[in-house]
C-alpha cells in the first residue's frame, strides 16, 4: 500500500515493516527496501515507476534484501554510510558479526543474510540538492541514519513501536550509549510526522510517547543484567534474562539477544555499573 505524506514523500506499507521514498516524478528514490526480492517485486508493482536511487538507513538484511531486485531490474543506484557499507557489499558480515566468526549455519536465515549488492558511500551532496537530509541515528547498528525531508523524518530502527517492544522482549542493540543518544537526536528534532520501520507513520506526539517507551525500555534491560551479573558469563546472563521474560528463542532470536547483551555489558562497564573479571574466561559482576 502506498500514501502519500505531501506531494513527493511517500510511505510503503510491505505488511511487516513500512519504508519511505521520494517521489521525482518520472522516477522514485527509496529508502529501504525489505527482506528480500519477493519485497522488492512488491514494492516495484505498488510504485508502477522506476526506482534511480536507493539510501539504506542500515545493513540489517530486512531493509536491504530488495536491492538486488532494484539493481538487476532498474540498475538503480544504492546509498549507504560508510559504517554500513562493507555489510552491504559483503553481507555474511552482519551473521558473523552476531557470532563473532564465521559459521556457515547462521547464513542460511534470511533475517541475517541478505543478498550482496553494489553500494556507494553517500553523497550528502546529491541528497542535499533534493533536498534530503541526513541524520545520525546510530546505535542499533553501528552507522544507521534516518532522513529528513522538510517536516517529515524517516527513523529506521532507531526507535520501535510499543507492539514490537512486547513481542520481541528484548531490541536488539549494538551500541546502547549510541541508541540512547539518537533517542535524544530524536527528541531534539523539528518535525510534524515521522515514519519507523516496525512500524507506522506517527505525529510527533506519539513519537515522543515512543522514546519514552524505548528509554523504560533500555532500563528494564540494565536492570536485569546487573541483577544477574555475580561472576557470571555473557551465556549465564543471557539465559538468565530468556528465562525471567520467557522468551523460548529460535537460533536466529537467541544470536541477537545474546549480542545485544554484550554490547549492554559493555555499556555498563563504561559507565561503571559492573566490571569485566577475566578468570579463565570473562565474567561478569555487578559494581
Ligand atoms: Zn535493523
Amino acid at each position: 500500500m502506498i500514501q502519500y505524506i505531501n506531494e513527493k514523500v511517500f510511505t510503503i506499507d510491505t505488511g511487516p515493516n513500512m519504508f519511505m521514498g521520494f517521489d521525482e516524478g518520472n522516477s522514485v528514490i527509496l529508502f529501504d527496501t525489505g527482506i528480500d526480492e519477493s519485497v522488492g517485486r512488491k514494492i516495484d508493482k505498488i510504485l508502477g515507476k522506476p526506482v534511480s536511487l536507493i539510501v539504506n538507513s542500515h545493513s540489517h538484511a530486512d531493509h536491504i534484501g530488495g536491492n538486488s531486485y532494484f539493481q538487476k531490474r532498474y540498475n538503480s543506484k544504492v546509498f549507504a554510510e560508510p559504517g554500513e557499507l562493507s555489510f552491504l557489499n559483503n553481507t555474511e558480515l552482519e551473521p558473523s558479526l552476531l557470532n563473532g566468526g564465521y559459521w556457515e549455519f547462521l547464513l542460511s536465515d534470511k533475517f541475517l543474510k541478505a543478498k550482496n549488492s553494489m553500494v556507494e558511500p553517500i553523497d550528502r551532496e546529491i541528497l542535499s540538492q533534493k533536498g534530503i537530509e541526513i541524520l545520525d541515528l546510530s546505535g542499533h547498528s553501528p552507522s544507521l541514519i534516518g532522513l529528513k525531508i522538510d517536516k517529515i523524518v524517516y527513523l529506521g530502527d532507531a526507535l520501535f513501536s510499543g507492539d514490537i517492544i512486547e513481542k520481541y522482549r528484548v531490541l536488539y542493540l549494538y551500541d546502547v550509549g549510541r541508541f540512547e543518544k539518537s533517542l535524544s537526536t530524536i527528541e531534539e528534532l523539528n518535525f510534524e510526522k515521522a515514519v519507523i520501520c516496525h512500524k507506522g507513520l506517527y505525529d510527533k506526539e506519539v513519537i515522543h510517547d515512543l522514546i519514552d517507551i524505548n528509554r523504560k525500555h533500555t532500563a528494564t534491560i540494565k536492570s536485569l543484567i546487573l541483577e544477574n551479573s555475580q561472576g557470571t558469563t555473557d551465556y549465564e546472563i543471557t539465559e538468565a534474562i530468556l528465562n525471567k521474560l520467557s522468551i523460548e528463542p529460535n537460533l536466529t532470536i537467541y544470536m541477537l539477544i545474546l549480542s545485544t547483551i554484550r554490547g549492554y555489558l559493555s555499556y555498563l562497564q563504561k559507565t561503571g555499573e559492573v566490571e569485566m573479571v577475566f578468570d579463565k574466561g570473562v565474567r561478569w559482576k555487578r559494581k
